[in-house]
């Protein structure tokens, strides 16, 4: 049997990767759906437990910036789509690392480019090059206003300013030689299977151990939020419905300030915990603040709402709860992620065990 469309998902390991893959998966049984990721510390196949065995599934360890493997693979399996999450994501770690977010995101996405480009250029013809970015591209805002698709770039950390040369390259191939593609920049995610080294996950499992929670400097950094769930729902539709050469921004009209978010998860966890209310706020601790902090991003995601009828599912308040529920029912997940590597670097980052 032919199938509709034979899609490259890299980074399907990772955290929204997993959640995109899996709605891709089971939503359309006539598309085969590669999932492409080198397994670093943040790709974890036990995200995936649910689908591997799915006939129109197949899962491919490579490494995007290992241009031969790369190209053989196209080669290969004829990609007529990607979708490119796989990804250096973490800004701590772009801090203390910031080449390693070079190659990946920047050199990575030009050699997935590059192949896409020297398969299809002379038949663009129901091609789709689907590039996945945040919203950090943007830089900071004040107190007031909106970031949207036509803001500046302005990015202030070594991930952000990564993530923006890989959209800029996107669109100059669109531009150059003519590639389809469509970009979507979003905010924070959280939702099952991120990885405990972000603040929802960590809080959570710091919680569960009674381990202090580290905010950083005056807990006034605000962001928008959005359930993972919902990002995968986005993707699939600007997927399938986005204009090309158009940049869609996604968001969850969802702006907390970080001590009012850590607030409500302490009292969620409170609850789910059966602890006396207070308990977890009393593990709040103020860490020394990070190098290049923007102080608050907010998206304004209206143009794939009313031009592509997009918008979030739940609430936040559902959200968080449905979060919650997923960490404490899989212990072992935790388990796994927080020993070995991490552990090592969990401990050097915030100087704890
Ligand atoms: P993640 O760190 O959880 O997952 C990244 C995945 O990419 C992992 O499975 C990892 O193994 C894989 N990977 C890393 N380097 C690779 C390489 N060289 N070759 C192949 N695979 C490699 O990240 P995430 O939070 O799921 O983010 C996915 C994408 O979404 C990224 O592009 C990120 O910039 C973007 N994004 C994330 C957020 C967020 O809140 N997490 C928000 C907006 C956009």
């Amino acid at each position: 049997k032919k199938e509709d469309k034979s899609i490259l998902i890299t980074g399907g390991a990772g955290f929204i990767g997993s959640h995109v893959v899996r709605l891709f998966v089971t939503k359309y049984p006539n598309y085969h759906i590669y999932n492409l990721d080198a397994l670093t510390y943040a790709g974890n196949l036990e995200n995936l437990k649910d689908i591997e065995e799915s006939e129109n599934y197949t899962f491919l360890k490579a490494d995007i910036t290992d241009e031969e493997q790369i190209n053989t693979l196209f080669t290969t399996h004829q990609f007529d789509s990607v979708i490119h999450l796989a990804a250096e994501s973490h800004v701590d770690r772009s801090i203390s690392d910031p080449l390693a977010f070079a190659k990946t995101n920047i050199l990575g996405t030009m050699i997935l480019l590059n192949a896409f480009k020297n398969l299809w250029q002379n038949d663009w013809k129901d091609k789709l090059y689907y590039h996945v970015s945040t919203d950090e591209v943007y830089g900071s805002l004040g107190q007031t206003g909106l970031f949207t698709e036509t803001t500046s770039y302005d990015p202030n950390s070594p991930y952000s300013a990564s993530k923006a040369s890989s959209d800029h390259f996107v669109r100059a191939y669109g531009e150059t030689y003519g590639l389809p593609y469509v970009i979507s920049n979003c905010s924070n995610n959280y939702g099952p299977n991120h990885f405990p080294e972000k603040l929802i996950p960590l809080f959570i499992n710091n919680i569960i151990h009674n381990k202090p929670l580290p905010v950083y400097g005056d807990g006034n950094y605000t962001r928008d939020w959005l359930y993972v769930i919902d990002h995968a729902r986005a993707i699939d539709t600007a997927f399938h419905k986005g204009v090309l050469g158009e940049t869609y921004n996604i968001g969850g009209f969802n702006e907390w300030k970080n001590i009012d978010l850590v607030k409500l998860l302490c009292t969620q966890m409170d609850k789910a915990l059966g602890r006396a209310l207070g308990t977890s706020e009393a593990l709040i601790t103020y860490v020394k603040d990070r190098p290049g902090h923007d102080l608050r991003y907010a998206i304004d995601a209206n143009k794939i709402k009313n031009e592509l009828g997009w918008q979030p599912s739940v609430t936040f308040e559902e959200g968080l709860e449905k979060t919650i529920a997923w960490y404490m029912a899989n212990g072992d997940w935790l388990k796994q992620v927080t020993s070995g590597a991490y552990k090592t670097y969990y401990s050097k980052q915030y100087n704890q065990d």
